[in-house]
C-alpha cells in the first residue's frame, strides 16, 4: 500500500468466490467489505482533523506511531493495524494454480526450520497458539532469516522491524461462518489457499531491503 489519507479499500485481487471450497464466499465478502472496510472509515476518522498526517503512508503511521498526538496514537495505530494486515493477508492468497510455487523462500524454509513440512507444522501451531484474535506471521529479520511470530489484535511485524512474508488472520470473523469454533480446520484450508509464489515476493522484497509488502 503506498496510499495515504483519505485510505480506500482495495478490491481483492481476485473474486469473492476464488478461494472456495476453501475460504466460502460470504466469508470473504464480509470480511472484506465490511471489517477491512471499518478500519478504513475509522482510520480516516481518526486522522481527518490531523492534516500533518495525511501524507503519511500505512507503513509510516505504523512504525512511526510514537510521534503521533497521544489522543489518537492507539486509534490511528489499531486502524491502520487493521487495513495493513488485512491488505496483506487477502493478497496473500489465491486461487491460481502457481501459488505452490515458492521459488527461493522454499530454500530459506529449508534452511531456517529444517524442511516445509516442519515449518508448516509451527506455523499451524502459532496460529493455533495466538489467544484471543490476532494473526500469525512468517517474518524476515534484517539478514533474510525466517522466523515465525504470533501477534494479538491488529499489532503488525512492521513495528518491532520484522518483514512480513505470509500471514493468517485467526480472528474468528476470518472462519466462523464456514468453519465455526474450529480454527485448525480453517488454517488446514487456509493452507490450501495460500499463496507461496506471492509470498515468495514478499520475501525477495525483504531481501531487496525494501519492505514495502504491497507496493
Ligand atoms: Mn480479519
Amino acid at each position: 500500500m503506498n496510499g495515504h489519507y483519505p485510505f480506500e479499500n482495495p478490491p481483492l485481487p481476485y473474486a469473492y468466490d476464488a478461494l472456495e471450497p476453501y475460504i466460502d464466499t460470504l466469508t470473504m465478502r464480509l470480511h472484506h467489505d465490511r471489517h477491512l472496510q471499518a478500519y478504513v472509515d475509522n482510520l480516516n476518522k481518526a486522522l481527518k482533523g490531523y492534516p500533518a498526517y495525511h501524507g503519511w503512508t500505512l507503513e509510516r503511521l505504523l512504525t512511526g506511531a510514537d510521534s503521533l498526538p497521544a489522543g489518537i496514537r492507539t486509534a490511528v495505530l489499531n486502524n491502520a493495524g487493521g487495513v495493513y494486515n488485512h491488505v496483506f493477508f487477502f493478497d496473500g492468497m489465491s486461487g491460481r494454480e502457481s501459488r505452490r510455487q515458492a521459488g527461493a523462500l522454499y530454500g530459506a524454509v529449508v534452511r531456517d526450520f529444517g524442511s516445509a513440512e516442519k515449518f508448516l507444522e509451527e506455523f499451524k501451531n502459532a496460529a493455533l497458539g495466538v489467544f484471543g484474535s490476532g494473526y500469525a506471521w512468517l517474518t524476515a529479520d534484517k539478514n533474510g532469516r525466517l522466523g515465525i511470530i504470533k501477534l494479538p489484535n491488529q499489532d503488525t511485524p512492521l513495528a518491532s522491524g520484522l518483514c512480513p512474508v505470509a500471514a493468517i488472520d485467526v480472528w474468528e470473523h476470518a472462519y466462523y461462518l464456514k468453519h465455526y469454533n474450529e480454527r485448525a480446520k480453517y488454517i488446514d484450508d487456509w493452507f490450501a489457499a495460500a499463496d507461496w509464489e506471492r509470498a515468495n515476493e514478499e520475501y525477495e522484497k525483504c531481501l531487496a531491503g525494501a519492505g514495502k509488502p504491497d507496493g
